[in-house]
């Protein structure tokens, strides 16, 4: 099943280009990586990527590094950064290569692959475009959430359409009062009086792909709506996970949020006005979606890393060949030893990162535990971190040219700063990892 679906992943891939767009090609002078990126350079995977790496696996990194050249070369996704402009089709033909479910079993239009192998393809896929990868990354943590917990007319009903991409989704949390506390949510869900659906209201903030989504989970607290279930409700136990259609009644969006980077997909509040939702929309048990969108986000945390070091393994590599070019003071800049104790540090940084995500992936791959939750928060508190330093210091390299929108690097800067906020901030991060070390010591079992 794999195999075939690969076949038509690689024959679609190897399509020529539409008319249109040779036609923009040739139109479009393609001011930075002609000029400072060589074709060599354009082609590198870094031995660093390739480490411990399956055949099949170098499989899919070159499909996807295949379709970055394509599809996220650096004046579309120039262009799409300035204009904000969400690319839907283009998301949509990534779908076709399988990327759009690409850890969703194969019965409902998934890929069927592991976290890590996703990792892998990830990388590859933000090295062209970190902003839009991470929307498709958050995409396919929802097809995850539908396809563990959902039952089977759920996953019937939403699982094919979503895969292809011809739905998009959205994962919905965060509220205005509620970021780092997440338990502490305030949208609430009321049973209707005939017993037949919930009525939720309340407002989710900061949600990629609001308005342009066609499915949300939302996590509601379930409320009887009596004063002895005021308790009970101000816990994570009433948290619920709902299914909810864009068109439903009551939903609505806020405006696309002026941001620093990111600017590839939109994001929105998601305002509920007494939106009613039958109770078949449910993922999972009443009381069950704390824990569910707490699993999302493992993985969710891995994705977000590897966007991350897909960005940072860019800039990299696009500094790394400006040292060679640029010269000052008579020679090239690959002369000077600061510079090229810098990159040796980058290059570690880069590695160390890399190896502690695809650890991360494959422990979530064997099990899902409190173990692999750490694993999961100090990877991403990890290669966020570093990995933005890495970018900041290749636009360092770069001197004042590392500043001008032209050269790239700028943009990669901007969208990694958001992954040491988002999916929890690097301090919830540590709040995770430290909580699990505390509780080992304390029961002696180190
Ligand atoms: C571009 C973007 C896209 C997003 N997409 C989504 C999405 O799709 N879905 C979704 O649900 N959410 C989304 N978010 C929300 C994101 O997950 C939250 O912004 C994040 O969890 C932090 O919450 P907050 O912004 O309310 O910050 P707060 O929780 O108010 O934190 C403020 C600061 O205090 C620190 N802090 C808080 N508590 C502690 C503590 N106990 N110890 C130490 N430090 C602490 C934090 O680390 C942070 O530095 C998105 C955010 C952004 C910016």
């Amino acid at each position: 099943m794999l195999k075939q679906s690969f076949i038509h992943l690689s024959s679609a891939i190897n399509k020529q280009p539409s008319a249109p767009l040779q036609l923009l090609k040739k139109a479009v002078i393609i001011p930075f990586q002609q000029r400072f990126l060589s074709s060599a350079n354009q082609e590198l995977i870094t031995h660093s990527e390739q480490f411990n790496l399956t055949p099949e696996q170098l499989e899919y990194q070159q499909l996807a590094k295949d379709f970055t050249n394509k599809h996220f070369q650096e004046h579309i996704v120039s262009e799409w950064d300035r204009n904000k402009t969400f690319p839907m089709e283009t998301l949509r033909e990534a779908a076709q290569l399988g990327f759009g479910g690409i850890y969703v079993s194969t019965d409902y239009g998934g890929t069927g692959l592991s976290r890590l192998d996703a990792s892998i393809i990830f990388e590859q896929l933000a090295k062209g475009d970190v902003s839009t990868t991470a929307y498709l990354t958050i995409h396919n943590m929802c097809c995850w959430m539908i396809d563990q917990y959902g039952t089977p007319q759920q996953k019937e009903r939403y699982l094919p359409a979503l895969c292809s991409m011809e739905k998009f989704a959205s994962y919905c949390l965060t509220e205005p009062n509620s970021g780092s506390d997440a338990a502490s949510l305030r949208t609430r869900a009321v049973l209707s009086e005939d017993g037949e659906s919930y009525v939720l209201n309340g407002e989710k903030a900061f949600i990629s792909g609001g308005g342009s989504s066609d499915v949300y989970l939302v996590m509601a607290k379930v409320s009887n709506g009596t004063a002895s279930s005021k308790k009970e409700e101000s816990s994570a136990d009433a948290i619920t996970c709902f299914i909810i259609e864009k068109n439903t009644p009551g939903l609505s969006f806020g405006k696309n949020e002026v941001k620093l980077g990111w600017n590839t997909q939109p994001t929105r509040a998601v305002i509920m006005d007494n939106v009613k939702v039958k109770k078949e929309n449910i993922l999972g048990e009443i009381g069950q979606g704390f824990k569910i969108a707490m699993q999302g986000l493992d993985g969710g945390r891995i994705n977000i890393a590897t966007c991350s070091v897909g960005g940072a393994q860019q800039c990299m590599n696009m500094a790394g060949e400006y040292l060679h070019t640029r010269k000052q003071f008579g020679k090239p800049l690959s002369n000077f030893q600061h510079l090229q104790f810098k990159l040796a540090d980058m290059a570690t940084r880069v590695h160390a990162s890399r190896l502690m995500v695809r650890t991360a992936a494959a422990q979530l791959d064997m099990e899902k535990s409190s173990h692999s939750t750490t694993f999961c928060a100090m990877a991403k508190r990890f290669a966020t971190d570093e990995c933005f330093d890495v970018v900041n210091d290749s636009l360092q390299m770069f001197g004042g040219y590392g500043y001008l929108n032209e050269y790239g690097v700028e943009r990669y800067l901007r969208d990694l700063r958001v992954h040491c906020i988002l999916e929890g901030t690097n301090e919830v991060m540590r709040l995770i990892t430290s909580r699990y070390y505390l509780n080992l010591y304390k029961g002696g079992q180190q």
